[in-house]
């Protein structure tokens, strides 16, 4: 790949003019404080660089304009959401272009009965989630974020969320995309229907692929039916482990709960402290549970006998939808609480196989303790995905040396148990040093393949994944 060099000011002034050649002036960010504020995402320890220009687009035309300037001159780009990812994936390279795809936030259409919804890339996944709902159908994948991450973000991370335990990933939701290709050819992949089989499946393949293969901008969504209003219950345990047992024993029993929560003693003080939840505090671990069956209050009282057998101290089911809704957005507030609770954080995304999540935390427990760290976890329970939150001083480097290398640790316990380093957040900067251990070298070399077929000059989000 040839070398991508930060452009000096003569350059970043012919790059302006020649982007201002395709796109209206208010589209085209120059000012400095401005650009710079679009530099990071949401994670610490990752660097970011300082962006020549920041463009927002609202037609592909413009995004097409936009790849094929950067291709003639060389430049990289960093295509962005809301910049809410967790692993720096959208953070700026020296001299690049940021591509904000925020404005592109159109609802093209909702169909009942083929059961899509096809989108622009800036539609906010909340947002997308109340419109179709009007419809009378349901788009599952709920991350935490669900508030403010858009779907291109959604898809460049091949995002989960709350409901994944029975409705599955964003992967499984996304049939057909344009691409805009580095050179500023447009691709359509994958299909509107049912099924479809015809040739490799580039969609998935764009689907986790962090802004590094093209950009995305405009995604066919699988749709369902919107399932009954669920359920929530809480259990308490006097140990992270006994509620991990109990997620054991549920997955076991061949329940499908839609949603199964862990957050532990210092995650629930920290959600206190932050919207005053009043979450019990004497618990060493809290698990959410929900159903949106037919019968949801039936299930929990199965699902809350299976609890108390994993020695559950308590089991509170919630009252009505509105108490159900408070304990979904405690769990949602999660990371936000601990950040605010704590200064800094570095937060992993360790995700393991199901049998394997009490021996994950009781490793995180002991590593915390070597370190002589607070690291807080909260998971996807029902998905083995934990997200262990290592809190830390930022200004004292002896503590940020032990945050980061108790943030590696816990990846590596992640891949003895026979786990995954990201279960849903994506490699960005954060993490890759980690992808070759792994996928291993064999796995890179095909994976540094596909990126050369795609990106031959080298300019789309150089520096994250590898
Ligand atoms: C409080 C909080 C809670 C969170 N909870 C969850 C959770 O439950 N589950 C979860 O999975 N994540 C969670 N996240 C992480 C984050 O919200 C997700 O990764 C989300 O998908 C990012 O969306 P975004 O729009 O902010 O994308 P960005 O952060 O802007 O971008 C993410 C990646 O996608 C690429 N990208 C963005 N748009 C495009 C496009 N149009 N074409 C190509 N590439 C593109 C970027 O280059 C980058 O690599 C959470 C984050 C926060 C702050």
């Amino acid at each position: 790949m040839s070398r991508i060099e930060a452009p000096c000011d003569e350059a970043t002034s012919n790059l302006t003019d020649r982007l201002l050649a395709g796109l209206p002036p208010e589209a085209v960010l120059t000012d400095t404080d401005v650009t710079a504020s679009y530099a990071n995402d949401m994670a610490s320890f990752c660097p970011a660089g300082v962006p020549a220009v920041v463009v927002l687009p609202r037609t592909v035309e413009q995004v097409r304009h936009v790849m094929r300037t950067a291709t003639e001159l060389h430049v990289p780009v960093v295509p962005q959401g809301a910049r809410t990812g967790l692993s720096g994936g959208a953070n700026a390279t020296d001299g690049c272009i940021v591509l904000s795809l925020t404005r592109m936030d159109r609802i093209l259409e909702i169909s009942t009965v083929d059961r899509i919804a096809v989108v622009e890339p800036g539609v906010v996944n909340a947002a997308l989630s109340r419109a179709v709902e009007e419809h009378g159908l349901y788009y599952p994948p709920d991350p935490s974020s669900w508030e403010t991450c858009t779907i291109g973000g959604n898809i460049g991370t091949a995002s989960g969320g709350l409901c994944c335990v029975k409705y599955g990933v964003t992967a499984e939701y996304v049939l057909g995309l344009d691409v805009v290709l580095a050179d500023g050819r447009l691709m359509s992949t994958g299909r509107r229907t049912a099924k479809g089989v015809a040739g490799y499946d580039l969609t998935r393949l764009f689907v986790g692929s962090e802004g590094s293969l093209g950009i995305v901008v405009r995604a066919v969504l699988a749709l369902r039916p919107k399932p009954p209003r669920q359920l929530v219950l809480a259990a308490e345990f006097a140990s992270a482990t006994a509620a991990c047992d109990a997620v054991c024993r549920i997955m076991e029993s061949g329940h499908v709960p839609s949603l199964l929560e862990l957050m532990d003693r210092t995650t629930v003080k920290a959600v206190n402290a932050f919207a005053r939840m009043g979450l019990p505090e004497t618990t060493e671990a809290l698990l959410l549970a929900a159903f949106d069956t037919p019968d949801p209050t039936a299930d929990l009282a199965a699902l809350g006998a299976l609890c108390e057998a994993a020695g559950a101290t308590q089991v509170v089911p919630a009252e009505d939808p509105a108490e159900s809704e408070l304990l979904l957005q405690a769990r949602r507030i999660a990371l936000p609480a601990l950040e605010a609770a704590t200064g800094t954080t570095m937060i992993d995304d360790v995700c393991v196989p199901r049998s394997k999540l009490g021996a994950m935390i009781e490793g995180t427990e002991r590593i915390a303790e070597k370190y002589r760290l607070t690291i807080g976890v909260c998971a996807h329970a029902g998905d083995g995905n934990t997200h262990p939150v290592v809190c830390f001083d930022a200004k004292d480097p002896d503590e940020s040396r032990r945050a980061r290398e108790s943030f590696d640790e816990i990846m590596a316990l992640g891949l003895e148990l026979g786990g995954t380093i990201t279960g849903e957040h994506g490699v960005g900067v954060l993490k890759k040093e980690w992808l070759a251990r792994e996928i291993g070298p064999v796995g890179m070399e095909m994976q540094r393949a596909v990126k050369r077929a795609f990106d031959p000059l080298g300019i789309l989000n150089p520096g994250k994944l590898f």
